[in-house]
């Protein structure tokens, strides 16, 4: 098994870990700080068992039932794990409403220690991920744990409000935090992955100016029918129509190749190009019209 897998593994286990505390703790206690940031956990370990899959899919080749291979299924995790993450943050939401309109029993004497070791075992969490910074995988989910390093800390403090000075509204405005954090990383990880579904041209590449290093291109008279979508994160899939004037294959090749270089500078190594001679042309649009 390589690092990176063991790392995700040892980072998964002890996610889960602090999830059985905190929910533990959270309802013994009856603190929404505590329980916001077991729901964070709960989507955290999801998304980390998803990282470790995905990052397996990914290293298996494609096949002639799936051709692209298999890495969106990944992606579809991830959008449901997405999903979810907005619906704990609305149940966050809807619980700190109740808290603040009216009464509630809790015991920061348990809220405390509670909270403290959930802070301790994400700090775990961040050093053991915090090794693997290349693997794009492991570094989102890197980042992501030192956003929830703050919210413990947060929660921590809340408890600390609580014992002091008995103000015990400190625990659904750190459970509100909780929740923010989680619907700005829930509405992200749904707006990337949707994005990919929906094949629009992923982010940072720019469809014109490609275009126009293509024309640029000697031997090219003109390129339409241009597509540009993602298989998954990261993996850039091009096509096209290239225009040339009629020649031997042979010929032409050079022109595909010098093609294929500009889209491997643009970071797209998976491209396919119809080179045509007798497209009547497109009439302005992106289209070949025949
Ligand atoms: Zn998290
Ligand atoms: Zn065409």
């Amino acid at each position: 098994m390589p690092r990176g897998h063991q790392r995700l593994r040892t980072a998964f286990i002890i996610s889960l870990v602090i999830l059985f505390a905190e929910v533990l703790g959270g309802i013994i206690s009856g603190s929404l700080a505590l329980l916001s940031d077991a729901g964070h956990v709960l989507t955290d370990s999801f998304a980390l068992a998803m990282s470790f899959i995905a990052s397996r899919l990914s290293q298996r080749p494609s096949d002639y039932r799936a051709t692209y291979g298999y890495q969106r299924i990944g992606l579809l995790a991830a959008v449901i794990n997405g999903s979810t993450l907005l619906l704990v943050s609305g149940y966050i939401f809807y619980e700190a409403v109740r808290r603040f309109t009216s009464s509630f029993e809790i015991n920061p004497s348990v809220m405390l220690p509670v909270a403290v070791f959930g802070l301790f075992g994400n700090a775990l969490m961040a050093l053991v991920l915090s090794k693997d910074h290349h693997d794009l995988n492991i570094k989102s989910a890197w980042l992501h744990i030192v956003g929830d390093l703050l919210a413990s800390v947060g929660v921590v403090i809340a408890s600390v409000i609580i014992i002091l000075t008995g103000w015990r509204v400190a625990d659904p405005i750190a459970g509100m935090v909780v929740g923010i954090l989680i619907l700005v990383g829930g509405l992200r990880v749904v707006r990337d992955a949707l994005w990919v579904f929906l094949e629009f041209v992923p982010r940072g590449i720019e469809p014109e100016s490609l275009v126009e290093k293509i024309r640029a291109v000697e031997g090219v008279r003109d390129v339409h029918d241009v597509h540009i979508w993602s298989i998954s994160h990261g993996r850039v899939a091009f096509s096209a129509h290239v225009l040339v004037k009629d020649q031997l294959l042979s010929d032409a090749e050079r022109i595909r190749k010098a093609v294929e270089e500009v889209l491997e500078k643009e970071g797209i190594d998976h491209s396919v190009i119809q080179l045509e001679y007798a497209c009547s042309g497109t009439n302005g649009g992106i289209y070949c019209q025949q």
